[in-house]
């Protein structure tokens, strides 16, 4: 097991860890501030610095075949000689990428306030977020971009907690994703809060403050089938560049 740094502290970049094992397919720490792809969130990049101040370059983050499984990926496999179970080094994310999953995240989070439908997928990489509604209705581009541009300014406070299973049950209107479910069997699941805007089961990187989302618009809205609406987000910067 790992120690998801990154749950608790989503503003973490950098921690001390102990490797404890490395393979083919990656290498394991103790404790971690790396996010392993999941929830519909890309999977974090950066360097593990290594005592001699060498770096070796984490190309993603993955999640591993046993449950609590964390699988650093190296960009070159060639560069696990130079670890040893044991060894300590520092695991560093490559912030700027971090930082835009952690935006585009919790925009995902304000969509969902916006358009009160199931969630039938989710993709958030660094260049755009994409959300698929289970709907036939249309949606307005740029009411959805006044929207969210209205709920960053509103600057509401983003926090976690850990709820049980039996308070989950008891509130079947936080489940908005049809095809995530949330994570059972581990006694404890973990609920993002948007303060009077959104709240719902999620185990992924957000910001602290909807004002830290920035500028960031809906660049399109298609109709993938005759049930489902998919929203794209972007960067209005990279938008206007
Ligand atoms: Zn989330």
């Amino acid at each position: 097991m790992t120690e998801e740094l990154f749950r608790e502290d989503a503003s973490l970049h950098q921690c001390s860890a102990c490797v404890l094992a490395i393979d083919d397919r990656g290498v394991r720490l103790d404790r971690t501030v790396f996010y392993p792809q999941g929830g519909g969130q890309a999977g974090d990049a950066g360097v593990l610095r290594l005592g001699d101040g060498r770096e070796l370059q984490v190309a993603d983050t993955r999640k591993g075949e046993l449950p609590g499984e964390i699988l650093h990926l190296l960009a070159d496999p060639a560069d696990a000689v130079a670890l040893q179970p044991g060894d300590v080094v520092t695991a560093v994310i490559d912030r700027v990428r971090r930082g835009a999953h952690m935006r585009f995240h919790t925009a995902t989070h304000l969509l969902c306030a916006l358009v009160p439908h199931p969630v039938d997928g989710c993709s958030i990489t660094a260049a755009y977020a994409r959300l698929d509604f289970h709907m036939n209705e249309p949606l307005d581009k740029q009411q959805l971009s006044d929207g969210i541009a209205r709920l960053v300014a509103a600057a509401r406070p983003v926090h976690h907690r850990w709820v049980g299973e039996t308070e989950l049950d008891a509130n079947p209107q936080w489940v908005r994703s049809m095809r995530v479910l949330p994570p059972r069997g581990q006694g404890r699941i973990r609920v993002l809060e948007i303060d009077g805007v959104d709240l719902q089961p999620c185990g992924g990187t957000h910001v602290a403050n909807t004002a830290d989302i920035g500028k960031v618009i809906v660049t399109k809205v298609e109709k993938k089938s005759a049930m489902t609406r998919r929203v794209i987000l972007g960067f209005a910067e990279a938008a206007e560049g």
